[in-house]
């Protein structure tokens, strides 16, 4: 989809909020969330957004750009769905990476290459991080995930878990050592939210000695309404 400034995208919400969760959670942060997702995940908390007639405006690059400096946010965070699904996302990384101060942080499911955009950063110009999903067996998602894209991470990326059972931890354990992610990047662990108990996480943590790894709960499912959006 074209037009005269270039791609644009079907943006399902854009809002200014705090990060829930990565390594910027906490901070104030420009979401922009595409609509659209290749995968289903048992507790998937967007599905409005991944719906065929799920509600979006048409937006292009400089109308994404424009919002985000309108904010006056010092992050931005492409979000989904699955963002790296949307046509033209390297070009609109690009045009975020040239403004300065500005960090941009893509969370994806870790089923989609991330090779063109680590490509980006090595212009050395601007900040771009990324989130990515490790799907573990609850998902139910698990055989999508693309571990290749492993060799792109860098120390401002993280590989994020989302545990919904015992199970879970144990596989997340077992991928952590297998591709050597805790020194490669952060990794973090997340309950399933009202399904797993935070404690659990935090035992089974302690238990197996995962000291390079992080434990987070989703902030914004705590300051607003679990199932508000546009927060
Ligand atoms: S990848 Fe994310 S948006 Fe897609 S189904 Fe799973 S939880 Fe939902």
């Amino acid at each position: 989809m074209s037009d005269s400034t270039g791609t644009a995208f079907r943006v399902a919400e854009k809002f200014l909020s705090i990060n829930g969760e990565g390594l910027c959670a906490g901070k104030p942060a420009a979401f922009i969330r595409f609509t659209g997702c290749n995968l289903r995940c048992s507790y998937c908390d967007t599905r409005w957004a991944n719906d065929h007639d799920c509600p979006y405006e048409i937006l292009t690059i400089g109308d994404i750009v424009g919002y985000v400096k309108f904010t006056h946010a010092h992050c931005v965070t492409l979000t989904g769905g699955e963002p790296l699904l949307r046509e033209g996302i390297p070009e609109l990384c690009a045009a975020l990476m040239h403004e300065d101060g500005l960090r941009t942080e893509i969370e994806t499911n870790g089923s989609v290459s991330i090779a063109e955009l680590a490509e980006l950063r090595k212009s050395g110009k601007g900040e771009l991080s990324f989130t990515l999903d490790y799907k573990l067996p609850s998902s139910g998602m698990e055989k999508y995930m693309l571990t290749d894209n492993y060799r792109y991470l860098e120390k401002t990326d993280s590989v994020k878990f989302v545990c919904g059972s015992r199970d879970d931890l144990k596989r997340a354990a077992e991928i952590i050592a297998e591709y050597s992610l805790d020194k490669r990047c952060s990794t973090i662990f997340s309950p399933v939210f009202g399904r797993t108990e935070p404690k659990d996480i935090v035992d089974f943590m302690i238990e197996n000695e995962l000291m390079d790894s992080r434990f987070q709960l989703q902030i914004h499912k705590f300051v607003w309404a679990p199932e508000m959006r546009g927060v």
